[in-house]
């Protein structure tokens, strides 16, 4: 109980400084990105310094996707729920993780009979499965199997796991699994903290995982990993199911109250 403990205090710390920079930072990408695009709007269209700025303006976005990453890690970010159906989510993006992961891993999908309606935002629920994709693939450098299946599960309040320990209710299970190289218990602790990579200098930014993590903790769910060296990786995403009751209550388009931030 007591690394469960500290391991979400430990996020919830790292959470508060990166989205701290994140938010700060940003607000010095805005002013970068503002005075790039007067700076081009100045310009005439021959003069060739305008390259020059074109490069700030592309580095400035990479820099702002970051911040992004980290934002949705600290949970700053807005998200917007409305009822979806799990099912229907993975099958909008099986073409896209089809093209991703390449011709030399197999895709298999196994939606749940049921349909499994959550509150969340479909995007940020698509990116997290992009994000697993991503990472599978590059886990399988000699190619394999990515299986991806969702189901219901009952949670009661015996519920072991480290992320979600002691959540009760009804949920949607993702399951993401991949034949890949694995990781090591070291690897295994720290792969949702931002910037962790053991990826080679240029290929990984370490926040993909975070980003998920973040996106998960956003929407009321929660991730876990299952994973041994040599033996692939499953990661197990945890959505509570809507209750249908509240969500056909609600307009079709507004989620919010009007006047709320
Ligand atoms: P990045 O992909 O940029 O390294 P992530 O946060 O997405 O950042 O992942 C962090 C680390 O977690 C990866 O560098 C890798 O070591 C490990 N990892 C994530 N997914 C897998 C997987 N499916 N199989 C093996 N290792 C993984």
């Amino acid at each position: 109980l007591m690394e469960q403990l500290n391991q979400s205090q430990k996020m919830e710390a790292i959470g508060q400084l990166a989205g701290g920079v994140a938010h700060d930072f940003n607000n010095i990408l805005t002013a970068i990105i503002g005075f790039g695009n007067l700076a081009k709007m100045r310009m005439k269209a021959e003069d060739p310094q305008m390259t020059l700025i074109d490069q700030i303006l592309a580095a400035s976005d990479r820099a702002a996707n970051l911040t992004r990453s980290l934002l949705a890690f600290s949970r700053k970010q807005v998200i917007i729920p409305r009822p979806v159906d799990v099912n229907g989510i993975l099958g909008t993006v099986e073409k896209l993780l089809a093209r991703l992961i390449g011709e030399d891993i197999e895709l298999v999908t196994r939606p749940g009979k049921q349909s499994l309606i959550v509150m969340a935002d479909e995007g940020q629920i698509e990116q997290v499965l992009l994000n697993l994709a991503t990472n599978a693939r590059d886990a399988m450098p000699k190619g394999g199997t990515l299986s991806i299946s969702t189901e219901a599960r009952r949670l009661g309040k015996d519920f072991p796991a480290l992320h979600g320990f002691g959540r009760q209710g009804r949920f949607a299970l993702i399951t993401v699994s991949d034949t890949g190289v694995g990781m090591d218990a070291r690897t295994r602790m720290r792969i949702f903290e931002p910037f962790f990579t053991t990826k080679e200098l240029g290929k990984g930014t370490g926040l993909g995982l975070s980003m998920v993590y973040g996106i998960l903790q956003q929407h009321e769910g929660f991730i876990n990993v299952y994973s041994e060296p040599g033996k692939g990786t499953t990661f197990r995403i945890y959505l509570p199911l809507a209750d249908m009751a509240a969500a056909d209550a609600l307009p079709e388009t507004e989620a919010r109250p009007p006047g709320g931030t």
